[in-house]
């Protein structure tokens, strides 16, 4: 199978879906991660085979044998990406063929079959066609999906499974900001760095998540909300947060974030702020920055704003920095006009209130 071929779905309804008053009652309030829609997408992979066996099935435990590859080595990857309920009703979403692409990407690196994208594409919609009540029409709100995939095998030997099995999961979320946007705090990891050149940095494989986690708990400690990851071989450069890009902001207009040299996530809301950026006429360089030079021109007033960018919270304003030695602010530590215009105007296109130049809004 090539990225261009998929399968027919095999449709199975849930015999015992959430009730309409049950769903509403959770939609009203579905914070993140913990509440899930009626549905899964189950698609399995064999060596010789290809990928057979597609399903919409209702949500329930996969039965592991304790052997099962993934259990042991971690041959595993996923993706994040949102569903949007439109002003006429209809579900949008931003960007699937970038998820595709980086689910293939990161399938590469870590040895596994890659899932065709028009495959992956169609196992998203398949999902949303029967959990479409799920789409929660608050404004704030979107249904966040999970594709994963992971090493099903049988066997304990240190090799490439021979086996997979993909999954799409779905989660209504709410709003990432209660109460209107404000500014993170971050702090700058020391002891714990993410990535090394060679390594899994710009895949998105769950070990890079659990290698993060002691240096986020460590944030937290410290009263921040999030941890910056700076490089692994000098400890100089600054990387990317635990689940976020990076941008900086100077007084003479210009925009940089670190570049794509394998060691960070190819974020898809990173790549898309760099294109609007660039249709406003702002400079963007994406170049090294030391975080010896943030602290510098934090102190300068030359740094004007930061922001960090994902899926989640889409652009967030950086506040407050913090390491072990003391701490600076950004401007007056309040979210900054570049960062929150950036924001409007991003948030505007996923959500359909705003022009979509570049057709990244899809139609389910
Ligand atoms: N870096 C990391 C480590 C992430 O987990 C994420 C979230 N996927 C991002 C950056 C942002 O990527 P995206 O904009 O595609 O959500």
């Amino acid at each position: 199978m090539n990225g261009g071929e998929t399968l027919d779905f095999e449709v199975r309804p849930n015999p015992a879906p959430v009730s309409a008053a049950e769903r509403s009652a959770l939609l009203a309030n579905p914070g993140f991660g913990r509440i899930f829609t009626d549905h899964m997408v189950t698609i399995r992979y064999a060596e010789g085979k290809g990928w057979y066996d597609a399903r919409v099935e209702a949500r329930a435990p996969i039965p592991m044998d304790p052997a099962t590859a993934v259990l042991h080595y971690a041959q595993e990857i996923f993706e994040g990406l949102k569903a949007y309920r439109a002003a006429d009703g209809g579900v949008t979403l931003f960007r699937p063929d970038a998820n595709a692409a980086r689910f293939r990407q990161s399938a590469a690196r870590m040895a596994m079959a890659p899932v065709p994208s028009q495959l992956f594409l169609d196992a998203l919609s398949e999902l949303i066609r029967v959990d479409r009540d799920w789409v929660p029409s608050d404004p704030e709100g979107s249904l966040y999906l999970r594709p994963f995939q992971y090493a099903s095998e049988v066997f304990l030997g240190v090799k490439p499974s021979s086996e997979y099995l993909f999954l799409v999961i779905a989660s209504p979320v709410g709003s990432y900001f209660k109460g209107g946007v404000k500014p993170v705090s971050v702090w700058v990891s020391r002891d714990y760095t993410r990535a090394a050149p060679g390594g899994t940095g710009a895949a998105k494989c769950g070990g890079n998540y659990a290698a993060s986690l002691v240096a986020q708990a460590e944030a937290i400690e410290h009263g921040c909300d999030q941890v910056v990851f700076l490089d692994a071989v000098e400890q100089r450069y600054v990387d990317e947060l635990g689940g976020m890009n990076v941008f900086f902001v100077f007084d003479d207009g210009t925009l940089l974030t670190p570049p794509l040299t394998g060691t960070i996530l190819p974020g898809i809301t990173r790549e898309s702020v760099l294109r609007l950026a660039a249709d406003q006429g702002l400079t963007v360089r994406e170049e090294l920055y030391s975080y010896e030079q943030w602290q510098a021109d934090a102190r300068s007033g030359r740094l004007r704003e930061a922001f960090a960018c994902g899926t989640a919270a889409v652009i967030t304003p950086i506040g407050v920095v913090r390491d072990r030695s003391g701490e600076f602010t950004i401007g007056d530590g309040t979210a900054g006009k570049v960062t929150m215009d950036l924001r409007e105007r991003l948030v505007g296109i996923q959500r359909g209130t705003a022009p979509d130049p570049h057709g990244w809004v899809h139609r389910v």
